[in-house]
């Protein structure tokens, strides 16, 4: 098994959102993320997946250091992220780069291709003019653009064509984890495998950790070594990929996998089971286990207890009353 490059511990990130009147201010605390712990390993790539709001790219900014927690660690290397000052601080960001959705949206219009994928070492510094000329066509040649793409502006690439260019500008400075925030989810789908072949081949060729975050489950489930399932802030499950895909245990990671990639219908009616309603308000989580107002299994007690929080070789999981039930009558 490959080292830990990436370890979440207790990781939270609560939000006061205060209303009502000024001398009768309500305040209100969403935990967007509620205690997760996540480990990445060299060379792998980890999903994390869940609804929209569920806290996912919460979590990505809390990784990038782009907000700061409100209890618990963040850990690249071995180091403690939100410490780090300095040339620790400087490594740490030249080695977690993120590809965003948007291919139009994340490139600057007015700059040119040249200017985009140079952003980063321009940023870290350090680097003569000549330097950089040499690694923007190196990094063209690794994306399969041609070398003259660096002087055109983003406008004249197609959407595939501009992923590639914010591929490129993610490994400029050579990081070891790539963040990749549903990374075809804005392509057409003729390009979207076309994108994928190249994530791998560089996964491959350069020994890249990715952390990809996503709700396109078939695509986890295909990509991913370990997949995280995060609903309301929590994580209810999380193992390999394969395994979470094929054999999920928790009702919402079932649900979620039954109702996308039609596996594991009811055993008794044959039916692919569906998730009923929208996931709750963070505001306002429901009591107990917060998947309780849509869980086709919930008991009494859900409503009432939160489910136990267990150990497991990839971090603790808020688990599930049903499953520990199973675990004890077992
Ligand atoms: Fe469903 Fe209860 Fe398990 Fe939550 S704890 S997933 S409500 S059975």
């Amino acid at each position: 098994m490959n080292d830990v490059i990436l370890e979440t511990r207790g990781l939270e990130k609560h939000f006061v959102i205060e209303s009502g009147l000024p001398f009768r201010r309500v305040s209100k605390r969403i935990r967007s993320v509620d205690g997760i712990d996540m480990r990445v390993r060299a060379g792998e790539t980890f999903g994390l997946v869940g609804e929209s709001g569920c806290g996912k790219s919460t979590t990505a900014k809390l990784i990038l250091r782009l907000i700061e927690p409100t209890g618990g660690k963040v850990i690249f290397d071995g180091k403690e992220v939100q410490t780090a000052t300095g040339a620790a601080l400087r490594d740490f960001r030249s080695n977690i780069q993120t590809v965003f959705q948007d291919p139009y949206g994340s490139l600057n219009p007015r700059m040119k291709v040249r200017e985009i994928i140079a952003e980063p070492m321009i940023a870290a510094g350090g680097y003569s003019a000549r330097d950089m000329d040499h690694r923007v066509t190196e990094l063209l040649e690794l994306v399969n653009l041609p070398a003259n793409a660096a002087r055109r502006g983003p406008h004249e690439f197609s959407g595939g064509q501009r992923q590639r260019i914010a591929i490129a500008r993610a490994l400029a400075l050579k990081p070891r984890l790539v963040i990749l925030d549903e990374p075809v989810s804005a392509l057409d789908v003729s390009v979207r495998a076309q994108i994928l072949n190249l994530l791998d081949d560089l996964q491959e060729e350069l020994g890249l950790a990715y952390f990809m975050i996503s709700h396109h489950l078939e695509l986890v489930a295909n990509k991913c070594d370990w997949i995280a399932v995060m609903y309301l802030g929590r994580i209810v499950e999380q193992g390999p990929a394969r395994e979470i895909a094929d054999n999920p245990r928790h009702p919402y990671t079932q649900a979620l996998f039954s109702s996308a990639l039609k596996v594991n219908p009811d055993a008794r009616t044959g039916q692919v089971k569906m998730i009923k309603g929208e996931v709750p308000s963070p505001l306002r989580p429901p009591s107990g286990c917060h998947f309780h107002t849509r869980c086709p299994v919930a008991m009494p007690i859900c409503k009432s207890a939160t489910p136990p929080v267990v150990a497991g070789p990839g971090g603790s999981v808020a688990t599930c009353h049903a499953l520990k039930e199973q675990r004890l009558t077992a």
